[in-house]
């Protein structure tokens, strides 16, 4: 009912259900026959006149006005302790996110010498995420773009490195320890000569299989123990994903791509969690790897009725599928969007709007969950007659969990890659990863 776009129109040219029916009727006739290519003639035109929405928009975040550009970016050193201004944040935000920000009481430059060269920077902090896990964790921000100085300061700013505070200092104040991003190398290549490494660089991809098979005769595990650390089988799913989503541009840098996946694939609160904390990009993709065995689909937190598919999911942003947008009183919403919601499961209320809308050319309405009232997102609808998407649904991360089609309950698999998990959660080295093989015992130190 309240998808009620233009496409189902039969009063708009070009919309093919009362045509065809006429056709159909007296397929003789010369004057149906005549309507039906003037029909043709203006579909043409039509399609020929379509635009495609250019996803590059959103990204600028253009509704939060003319701003300045902020020179300097610099990466803090893995493991070292920094005093930073910090705020905090009501969801997980990944490095290589962007995410726009209206700050109050805004004491950035506090404290900053005024010919710094570092540029703006600031932590966001997670704090109702993890109060319960002991440590607080959070995320530098690099501010690369901000409004004039105001009461409240509007900042564009780029999630960088992740941290936990060691201590707080001041009400606004804490020092943070950087947390380092580990890539492992292969355990089979890293093992073995440097006379024999060569034959590894081989880019023809069955010499290197048959390479590796070589090497695993020599050592004391069979070959899937090996094929366990290896990310190609995470990779082909996440192509599949991906082409499914029909986006064809992302990170290749694998510490990139394992935060941007977690953005942008459906996971519950849990693995979020998990796939920040850890600093293995592998284990990274292993929990990916997991959670893209599971169809998930979207439910409203409150009643837990359905709200969307997974596959209704789609990148309106060239950031993904998931990204956070500021709103005028300044609050942030991680934003999914989607084509549909399931028939009746969401209702718009109050009148639709242009105002400060997140995708320049859409008007938005604000839905709420059919059966709870609770606010879900809001539905946005193209002005221009032609563009596309006609309209599609932003669905708001505060108030939209994921749920998996099968088994809900947690598997043995599952608290597999929680131990994991846990146990690289100080740092993992090369040895590391065999003993993870064994010990299951430290799960302690989880994050549940
Ligand atoms: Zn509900």
């Amino acid at each position: 009912m309240e998808d009620n776009n233009n496409m189902n129109d039969p009063s708009v040219p070009g919309t093919s259900s009362a045509s065809f029916e006429r056709v159909g009727q007296n397929p003789e006739n010369p004057e149906d026959e005549a309507a039906r290519l003037f029909e043709d003639y203006i579909r043409e035109r039509e399609s020929a006149a379509t635009e495609i929405y250019n996803t590059e928009l959103p990204t600028e975040h253009a509704y939060l006005g003319k701003m300045e550009r902020v020179e300097g970016v610099d990466y803090l050193e893995p493991g070292k302790i920094y005093r930073l201004p910090i705020y905090t944040h009501h969801s997980i935000i990944y490095p290589g996110e962007i995410v726009p920000l209206m700050l109050n009481d805004f004491n950035l430059y506090d404290g900053r010498p005024s010919d710094s060269s570092d540029g703006l920077k600031f932590g966001l902090v997670f704090q109702n995420q993890y109060s319960d896990g002991g440590r607080v964790y959070g995320v530098t921000c690099q501010v690369y773009e901000r409004g004039a100085e105001g009461l409240s300061a509007l900042l564009k700013t780029v999630a960088q490195q992740r941290f936990y505070i060691v201590r707080q200092s001041q009400e606004r104040r804490a020092d943070v320890k950087i947390l380092p991003e580990i890539v492992l190398p292969d355990p089979l290549i890293s093992s073995c000569s440097n006379a024999m490494v060569r034959f590894a660089n081989s880019s023809r991809k069955d010499r290197l299989t048959s390479f590796k098979r070589l090497l695993t005769q020599s050592t004391a595990w069979p070959q899937f123990v090996y094929d366990q650390y290896d990310t190609k089988e995470v990779m082909a799913k996440v192509e599949r994903f991906l082409s499914s989503l029909k986006i064809t541009s992302v990170q290749t840098d694998e510490v990139k791509l394992s935060f941007w996946l977690a953005r942008n694939i459906p996971l519950t609160e849990e693995y979020r969690k998990m796939i920040f904390c850890t600093d293995s990009v592998l284990h990274r993709m292993l929990i990916i790897n997991k959670a893209l065995d599971h169809m998930w689909y979207f439910i409203c937190k409150r009643c837990e009725s359905e709200i969307a598919n997974y596959d209704d999911m789609f990148a309106m942003s060239k950031q993904g599928v998931q990204t956070s947008y500021c709103n005028p009183a300044g609050y942030v919403h991680d934003t999914l969007t989607v084509h549909k919601t399931k028939e009746n499961s969401t209702l718009p209320v109050e009148r639709p709007s242009t105002n400060f809308s997140w995708f320049p050319g859409y008007s938005w309405q604000i839905i709420v969950c059919a059966n709870c009232r609770q606010h879900l997102g809001w539905k946005f609808v193209a002005e221009k007659k032609n563009v596309l998407p006609k309209s599609f649904y932003g669905l708001s991360g505060t108030n939209i969990t994921v749920k998996s089609h099968g088994d809900l309950k947690k598997t043995d698999d599952d608290d597999d890659i929680t131990d994991r998990a846990a146990a690289n959660e100080e740092q993992l080295d090369y040895e590391g990863l065999f003993e993870l093989e064994s010990s299951s015992s430290d799960s302690d130190e989880g994050f549940y």
